[in-house]
């Protein structure tokens, strides 16, 4: 049947058409007179030998085409999955569960002055943590200074079983000349004011220049910051950063980029062209730090490079000191479920469990707080359910896929939800 619409659709164009032009196309394109005619004798018998027909069309197909298919503009598109497959709800995880990646505050520019800005209130966080059986949320964004002190009189004082507070650098001051032994004592302040870790965002590598916002880029390795990361270890504080970013986001925003929607939405995560190093070599140098600091814990925030498994396991089979946390990334884990189950199995010691989630955050709907952000998470960790969607949005954000369960076995995911954290926060085991 398709065969013989096609061929009367072709004939259509031959009639309407110049004829001597159409068989000049038709040479061009590599097709011959003989195929042209096997091709209508074999659909004279009912066969569908039209794949053989040329991508070369006349202009009056062409536009007839234009008239029946409306443009749709890719924003637009929201296919629905026609597949039936079971669809199993995770309401609570199966242990408790440390969310050892959250923003619930940051740190805020007012005037002159630095101050904390709360993304939500632990009276609005606490209700979904205990539904979703969330024991302790890790705020890694507490800050530095007085910031600091005010975060953690805000979240971690009053509720110092379910909110821990990390610090960050002082970046400001590194063109001071006293800067490495500066930073080393606030990470011994911060500590004492109940501080439990060190968290480092892809500022570093990424945006803070010899002159803060000017200048050559400060690497991630920098001898500056060597007695930062002692200070971290004989403070028994470990150390979550975030280097480099998904890899799409160093090539070109193009149609060939499989994060082109995302990047399109917030451009200035497009870390192409410029002065800036590539992923691996900001991840490399990352890896010199982690190699240089066998004392002091690091925790690579977002799997390091989720795309690549195989270099991230490399890793961890070289330095015994890193770990892995998977916030905002079982977009990427979730879609190589099979690879990503090996991983699981055999880092099962080293796999930390986080979400990234920001109260309000609603640019970024892969890391909103609340049920829906939880409930994914379980799903994806505890079932085999099928192509299901990553993030609480109408249309995946990172990427246009969909995800595969992994079904974690009891025993993987006790490691994963608590024991993995709780050790490196010095909590009791469940
Ligand atoms: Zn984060």
């Amino acid at each position: 049947m398709i065969g013989l619409t096609a061929l009367l659709t072709y004939l259509a164009d031959m009639i309407a058409s110049d004829v001597a032009d159409v068989w000049k196309e038709r040479v061009m394109s590599g097709w011959s007179r003989r195929s042209l005619l096997g091709s209508m004798g074999l659909a004279a018998l009912g066969q569908t030998a039209f794949a053989s027909l040329p991508k070369t069309r006349t202009r009056q197909s062409e536009n007839l085409k234009k008239k029946s298919l409306p443009k749709l503009a890719l924003e637009d598109y929201l296919p629905k999955s026609m597949l039936h497959v079971r669809e199993t709800q995770v309401p609570r995880a199966m242990f408790p569960v440390i969310d050892f990646h959250t923003h619930l505050s940051w740190s805020g520019r007012r005037g002159q002055k630095t101050e904390a800005h709360n993304n939500a209130t632990p009276e609005e966080v606490l209700p979904v943590m205990d539904r979703k059986n969330v024991r302790m949320m890790v705020n890694l964004t507490g800050g530095y200074g007085a910031v600091l002190d005010e975060t953690i009189n805000y979240w971690h004082k009053p509720h110092s079983d379910r909110f821990l507070v990390f610090t960050e650098p002082w970046f400001e001051k590194i063109r001071e000349p006293n800067y490495p032994q500066f930073q080393a004592d606030q990470i011994t302040r911060a500590s004492a004011l109940g501080a439990r870790g060190l968290k480092l965002l892809k500022t570093l590598g990424l945006y803070l220049r010899e002159q803060i916002t000017t200048g050559p880029l400060v690497k991630i390795d920098d001898r500056r910051f060597d007695p930062m990361w002692e200070a971290a270890a004989s403070h028994k504080m470990p150390v979550a950063i975030h280097t480099s970013d998904p890899e799409a986001f160093f090539l070109p925003t193009d149609r060939f980029n499989e994060r082109f929607e995302e990047l399109n939405a917030h451009p200035d995560w497009s870390f192409h062209g410029k002065d800036f190093p590539t992923n691996l070599e900001l991840q490399e140098a990352r890896n010199r730090v982690i190699a240089r600091h066998p004392r002091t814990q690091f925790v690579v925030l977002h799997v390091g490079d989720s795309e690549n498994l195989g270099y991230v396991s490399d890793l961890l089979d070289r330095f015994p000191n890193m770990h892995v946390e998977i916030g905002a990334r079982i977009g990427e884990l979730g879609r190589q479920p099979r690879t990503s189950r090996k991983f699981f199995d055999k880092y099962q010691d080293r796999i930390l469990f986080g979400t990234d989630a920001v109260p309000r955050g609603d640019d970024t709907p892969q890391q909103i707080f609340g049920e829906a952000l939880y409930e994914i998470y379980y799903r994806f960790l505890e079932t085999e359910d099928e192509y299901f969607d990553y993030a609480p949005a109408p249309k995946p954000p990172q990427g246009r896929w969909r995800i595969y369960g992994i079904g974690l076995p009891e025993s993987i995911l006790r490691k994963v939800y608590y024991e993995n954290a709780a050790r490196m926060l010095g909590l009791a085991s469940l």
